[in-house]
């Protein structure tokens, strides 16, 4: 698809502030002419390093730098792209922009030299949305895993699985024109059995792209347990900072804090709660229904308990974790334990707030929860909208599996026509409409 705009499109393209180095990006058919007249010079030589001034109206420099032109297709948008370089002063960068709106450019919206990119081709959709995902990456596990994507590694198996349901598709849609015969004759077993492949492929693909969402939007992790277990101590020793407040007074945390934390590459959103119980004033109680409802979002509760007597405070929060996807149990306070201490239940981890002690493997653990064991080497970032596209692809071969083995073809055709355009849905080749705007408005000016 190649839908070229008329317009031609500018925007600064480096972070807002002052810096050592500001771009000013142009992209457009007229974006070769404007750096031309900006820089007053006859000729610019695509890809080559022009140390240039870059003129005012009135012939006067506003600054100097470097001009750089990229011709299209070869270039990020696909159209010719013109990067100014100039000193990092936002009000010299500003002064460039309008300069070249009245050039004839005008002001880029966000996110639109990508989206742009992806009219013309240069990017599919779930590609578009990892430049988005790797400029805004907490750390570098998420930054590598968002570069895998914006390299196509996932887009490339969500194709190739495409690819295959069509190939399934065209074998069904065939068998179902000589309906008179047999499914036996027409290939059926060879169709069930593709069937079957495609449907652990995808089932793969789905657990790496739930891994990438993780990877992507972080775990929503709620901190419970009884007053005094050390449940702000620890939201600090995770975080690295002092932001809960610590007491020796219980219900201290009335109100609920809300930390990101990076784990080794995964991101996990931690909230300290007020000690689910009954309490008594009222802003107590409401800090305990604000916690109910975290509990409710959650993805996994970590339940804090004294490790000195660790089945108060177990039941003290159990009936709170009804519902509650996965859950951690910590002993924490290990340092004022006995040396002959009873073993641990099973998946708990035994650790101290105070001293460290066992928080390393607390992150591992944490690591292992949000983004699964993997070694990091394959992982990619997807997000929701993937993960909810490939959940009902499944659906449509589940059925369409089911269909056919009720040898009711055209359901099955139908179905797998479902199944297929879910998939084109990630990677979007084909047309523009709301869903883009809206990924697209999410981006930062300039990209
Ligand atoms: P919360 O009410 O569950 O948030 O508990 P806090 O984090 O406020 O801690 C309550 C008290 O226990 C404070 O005096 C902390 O210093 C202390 N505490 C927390 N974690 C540990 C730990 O691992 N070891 C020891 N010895 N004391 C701890
Ligand atoms: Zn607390």
């Amino acid at each position: 698809m190649n839908r070229a705009a008329s317009d031609t499109i500018a925007a600064v393209a480096t972070a807002p502030g002052v810096g050592g180095v500001g771009i000013v990006r142009l992209s457009g058919p007229a974006a070769a002419a404007i750096a031309r007249t900006l820089c007053g010079r006859q000729a610019l030589r695509p890809r080559h390093a022009h140390h240039v001034r870059f003129l005012d109206a009135d012939g006067e420099a506003l600054d100097d730098g470097i001009v750089l032109l990229f011709q299209a297709p070869a270039s990020y948008t696909g159209e010719d792209v013109v990067e100014l370089q100039g000193h990092g002063n936002p009000v010299l960068l500003q002064a460039l922009v309008a300069r070249c709106c009245a050039l004839g450019a005008r002001m880029a919206r966000p996110g639109e030299f990508t989206e742009r990119a992806f009219l013309n081709g240069r990017l599919d959709l779930a590609q578009a949305e990892a430049v988005a995902d790797l400029v805004a990456a907490g750390d570098l596990t998420a930054a590598r895993a968002a570069r895998r994507s914006l390299e196509g590694r996932f887009s490339h198996r969500v194709e190739a699985l495409a690819d295959e349901l069509l190939a399934i598709r065209v074998h069904a849609e065939a068998a179902i024109d000589f309906a008179d015969e047999p499914l036996e004759t027409l290939g059926g077993a060879q169709l069930v059995a593709r069937l079957q492949r495609a449907r652990a492929d995808l089932a793969a693909l789905l657990g790496d792209a739930e891994r990438g969402r993780r990877l992507r939007d972080g775990l929503h992790a709620v901190i419970v347990g009884p007053p005094n277990a050390g449940k702000s101590s620890l939201l600090n020793a995770l975080a690295g900072s002092e932001r809960a407040i610590v007491t020796d007074v219980a219900g201290t945390t009335r109100d609920l804090l809300r930390e990101t934390v990076h784990v080794d590459g995964a991101e996990l959103v931690l909230v300290d709660t007020a000690g689910l119980r009954d309490a008594g004033d009222t802003i107590e109680r409401e800090g305990m229904r604000r916690a109910r409802d975290e509990l409710g979002r959650a993805g996994l509760a970590i339940a804090v308990v004294d490790a000195r007597d660790p089945d108060a405070g177990r039941a003290a929060v159990a009936a709170d974790l009804d519902g509650v996807p996965q859950v951690l149990w910590l002993h924490n306070k290990a340092d004022l334990l006995p040396a002959d201490a009873p073993p641990l239940p099973d998946g708990a981890l035994r650790v101290s707030a105070t001293t460290g002690a066992g928080m390393a493997a607390l992150h591992a653990r944490l690591r292992a929860l949000v983004v699964g064991d993997a070694s990091g080497e394959g992982e990619f970032t997807a997000r929701a909208r993937h993960v909810d596209a490939l959940r009902r692809a499944q659906r449509g071969l589940e059925a369409a599996a089911a269909a056919l083995d009720a040898e009711a073809l055209d359901l099955a055709a139908e179905s797998l026509r479902d199944a297929h355009h879910a998939l084109g849905d990630i990677t979007r080749r084909v047309d523009a409409d709301a869903l883009l705007g809206h990924i697209f408005s999410r981006f930062c000016i300039g990209k």
